[in-house]
């Protein structure tokens, strides 16, 4: 038996259509990944499951979808701007260096990262904008939820303590965009901004701590790969009173085993910080003591607690994770590679069902004979139909090639239709991860897979 690494993945991840070079075709482009047909199914899945446990599965919780480009005095005032520091871009081809809105012929661009204050990529072309032709593409989905937090407020009545979760796009650029997915230019989050009256944060973040961890657990990620890193003062943002990072093991190849673990997801207890940015009459503190009054703002951001009769600013806690890092977490954690009786190997992924591209393979046993290919056709369609089975026709190759893909693309059933089908109206079902074969009647297969994936 032998786990996974990044590069096993990777190799895995373009044979069998999960994930390729963006723009490979002329060259590539550093930083960025395209997802193919299985990839973008497990990736729909990983934020569908998110979404399910966060926001359905909870009383507390709204949802939002705010614009990736924003005005850029949402950045001003939320202290990104202040950060990005070099005013000039490096263009990588002719190595000459521009100001920071270069033309159409040098995109590329790379700047400084700093610390803990993200850096944005500006959009290039330049988005008109009435005060000044900048918008940045964001570098961080919060935002977006904090400048709406009166409004989500104001359309739902929320009491607190409650919530806002967003799933999106984000945009950084890393000097060294490296190990595949797990640091990229462009790239998704899942974030929610928890907001709690000061005092009850303590608890709270704890409780979202858990929370999260027991949902890697639920989806299948082993306890003894995920670790929590608590932030030391010296780690932590200046504006953040407490922060615990969930570690993945995505590096078990590295000797130093505490360096085989880094962030997967951010826990942050980010007090009232951003709230009191982005208000009317608020004010950015930085770290340094530096101050800025908002000036532009058009409402208060504040909360009336009726009890206490006073408005307050709520403290937010964020857990924040990054689609693409728990998307390679999941892949991961799931990959191994089998020697079977014989010294037959396979590689499988054992991934949770509800992960799973594909739930369920139909396979003719002899591709040239067109009832048996009818009666697989017709399976495929009727378990399709249910909406909850995403099942494929699979006649790419004989029994052993077909059942080798799919164990590679982690789908949990693979069924066969044979010459004996025919006659009794059974097919054999496999199961991937026991590899146990049982026949089953095909007008029982909806109820049996409703009841193996507990559906
Ligand atoms: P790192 O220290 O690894 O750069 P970070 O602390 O800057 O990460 P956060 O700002 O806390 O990351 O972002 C939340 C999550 O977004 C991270 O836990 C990670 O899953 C994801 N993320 C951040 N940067 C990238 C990136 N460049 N590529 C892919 N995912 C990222």
């Amino acid at each position: 038996m032998a786990g996974a690494t990044i590069d096993k993945i990777v190799s895995l991840c373009k044979r069998r259509g999960f994930l390729f070079q963006g723009s490979e075709l002329y060259g590539g482009l550093q930083g960025t990944w395209d997802y193919g047909p299985m990839g973008v199914e497990l990736k729909n899945n990983v934020k569908r499951l998110w979404w399910r446990s966060n926001v359905y599965e909870r009383d507390d919780m709204e949802g939002l979808d705010a614009a990736i480009l924003m005005n850029r005095l949402v950045l001003k005032y939320s202290g990104h701007e202040d950060t990005f520091s070099d005013p000039l871009v490096d263009c990588r081809k002719c190595k000459k260096r521009f100001p920071r809105r270069p033309d159409r012929r040098h995109r590329e661009v790379r700047r400084g990262r700093h610390a803990r204050l993200h850096r944005a990529a500006p959009v290039q072309p330049h988005v008109p904008h009435a005060d000044d032709d900048i918008a940045y593409l964001r570098p961080e989905t919060a935002q977006g939820i904090f400048v709406n937090f009166k409004n989500v407020l104001d359309s739902t009545n929320r009491k607190l303590p409650f919530g806002i979760a967003q799933i999106g796009k984000a945009y950084r650029n890393e000097i060294t965009p490296k190990n595949f997915i797990f640091r990229v230019r462009e790239f998704e989050q899942m974030e929610i901004e928890y907001f709690v009256k000061p005092g009850e944060d303590d608890e709270t973040h704890e409780q979202w701590i858990a929370d999260r961890i027991s949902w890697y657990h639920r989806y299948g990620i082993k306890p003894e790969n995920l670790r929590q890193h608590v932030q030391a003062a010296d780690e932590l943002a200046h504006y953040a009173k407490a922060c615990t990072d969930l570690l993945y093991r995505f590096f078990p190849e590295r000797e130093d085993e505490d360096k085989q673990y880094e962030e997967v997801e951010g826990i942050a207890n980010r007090t009232d910080f951003d709230l009191t940015c982005h208000t009317k009459g608020g004010v950015l503190r930085f770290a340094d003591g530096r101050e800025i009054p908002n000036e532009h703002a058009v409402m208060k951001q504040t909360y009336f607690d009726d009890a206490a009769k006073v408005h307050l600013t709520p403290y937010v806690i964020e857990p924040s994770g990054g689609v693409d890092r728990i998307t390679l977490a999941f892949l991961m954690d799931a990959y191994e590679e089998q020697t079977l009786e014989g010294g037959k190997q396979r590689t499988v992924l054992h991934l949770h069902p509800e992960l799973s591209p594909v739930k369920v393979a139909v396979i003719p046993l002899a591709r040239n004979k067109p009832e048996i290919v009818a009666v697989a056709k017709q399976i495929k369609k009727d378990l399709q139909s249910t909406g909850q089975l995403r099942t494929m026709f699979d006649d790419s190759g004989n029994i052993g090639k077909c059942y080798a893909r799919q164990d590679e693309i982690g789908t949990p059933f693979c069924v066969t239709v044979d010459h004996q089908s025919l006659e009794d109206n059974e097919v054999t079902i496999r199961d991937r991860d026991s590899m146990q074969q049982e026949r089953v009647a095909i007008d029982r297969l909806k109820s049996y897979f409703f009841e193996r994936l507990s559906l």
